[in-house]
């Protein structure tokens, strides 16, 4: 009987694919490809195999209905702390990183970017212990200092800063390192700047930029006017010491220049870095971010920032669509990265996906200084998945009513795998006597 259910399943219906995962009824908004509604969408070995406005569900092995949510492309973070157990002084107040599974897949994250927790001296263990093991996928930034975060000392170290050999790595392990990262620099001159972007330059990546302390030796100014190259990005746009606005509250001119010659602003928000009195007028007028990230760590997920739907909320409430806060979370942080294959959900796409809820009601959002801004609108991750696999499930809706699974026989899946039907029991071997 489970032969025969298995080899009906397997065969096409009607000569037709059928497909391991369709998800039914969600508004889709996939901005690459300039969706933004109702359509159903099939996934098969991995990749998306179909977006269409309606897919008959006897197609589909696996049938899920998502009327009433919103279906995006797996949300990319681009700035994040995922050196779990090594990096943490420098990331402020001793805090942190973390493994990257415990908070991104939940809030519809599939792709993290490490933002320069390792440098080259301990990238190969970042790989091994992190990147390599992780369900989350993983891209790094890596730290222009040798020992990236680890010690607040080697951020300073000027002297380690190696510009060819940070690009040599970076050039071996193009895969996994996607850009160079600059970070925490107090000294007056423009050492670790000049460096990354020469390491950035000689392996053909971009280089993201947190100014540090902002002296009045090298102003901010000239940090995005003249230092950085078209497709490098200053990370913090709405910290506190960024010359933001006038003394009339006005966005100062030099910051569309900047976003003129290419300059990328993402928010890395973080425990420090975002804050309300900039970002709200800032917004307004005009400058919303480039792409919008959390800054992960110790510190920031358990203040203002939490996890990345709740940035997009700040936004959200601040005015912009949610058309263009997926944007600036799926498409915009892809392209940065040089990742297109990813942030999108064009038919052979790899099949990372968010499925969100927009709940409405009484919000507030708190920001890196303790302000708060209320709200009226709440993102909430209900369903995730990575490569065709769900790794997340907030309210069970890819699985089986209890009371429809037969007799207990023992473990079942604890995820749906896309290869399996459903929660079947699975049988397992009886303990020693
Ligand atoms: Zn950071």
């Amino acid at each position: 009987m489970r032969v025969l259910r298995l080899l009906l399943c397997t065969i096409p219906l009607f000569g037709q694919t059928t497909y391991d995962l369709l998800l039914k009824g969600a508004h889709v908004i996939d901005p690459k490809n300039k969706i933004s509604a109702v359509r159903d969408v099939a996934i098969r070995d991995g990749r998306i195999a179909a977006v269409e406005t309606d897919i008959p569900a006897a197609r589909g092995r696996k049938v899920v209905n998502v009327a009433g949510l919103y279906l995006t492309p797996g949300l990319i973070d681009l700035h994040a702390h995922v050196f779990a157990g090594v990096a943490g002084p420098m990331l402020g107040g001793g805090h942190s990183s973390i493994f990257p599974d415990a908070f991104a897949l939940k809030a519809g994250v599939t792709t993290v970017v490490d933002a320069g927790s390792s440098g080259r001296r301990n990238f190969e263990e970042f790989k091994r212990t992190v990147v390599d093991r992780a369900r989350t996928r993983v891209f790094v930034f890596l730290n222009i200092g040798g020992h990236g975060m680890t010690i607040d000392s080697e951020e300073q170290d000027v002297a380690d800063m190696d510009a060819k050999a940070a690009a040599e790595l970076a050039k071996a392990h193009r895969d996994t390192i996607v850009g160079i990262k600059v970070a925490h620099y107090r000294g007056p001159d423009w050492g670790p700047v000049e460096r990354g972007v020469e390491a950035g330059t000689l392996a053909g990546i971009p280089v993201m930029v947190d100014f540090g302390d902002f002296r009045p030796e090298r102003p901010f100014q000239d940090l995005v006017l003249k230092k950085l190259r078209p497709g490098d990005i200053y990370t913090h746009a709405y910290y506190a010491p960024v010359p933001m606005l006038d003394e009339k509250g006005k966005l100062m001119p030099y910051l569309l220049e900047a976003r003129k010659r290419g300059i990328l602003f993402d928010v890395g928000h973080g425990g420090a870095a975002f804050e309300f009195r900039q970002a709200v007028p800032a917004v307004k007028q005009g400058f919303a971010p480039d792409t919008i990230s959390t800054d992960v760590h110790s510190g920031s997920i358990n203040s203002g920032m939490k996890d990345q739907l709740n940035v997009m909320s700040k936004f959200l409430n601040m005015g912009m669509t949610l058309d263009d806060i997926i944007l600036r979370s799926t498409w915009n942080p892809a392209r940065v990265i040089h990742r297109e294959q990813l942030g999108q959900l064009s038919v052979g796409a790899i099949a990372d996906i968010a499925v969100l809820s927009l709940e409405k009601g009484k919000f507030a959002f708190v920001d890196s200084f303790g302000a708060r801004m209320d709200g009226t609108q709440k993102l909430v991750g209900e369903l995730t998945i990575a490569s065709g696999k769900v790794v997340w499930d907030l309210n069970g809706r890819t699985r089986d009513h209890w009371d429809q699974l037969g007799k207990y026989q023992g473990l079942g899946e604890p995820y749906w795998d896309g290869s399996r039907g459903g929660a079947r029991p699975i049988k397992v071997p009886a303990p020693p006597q």
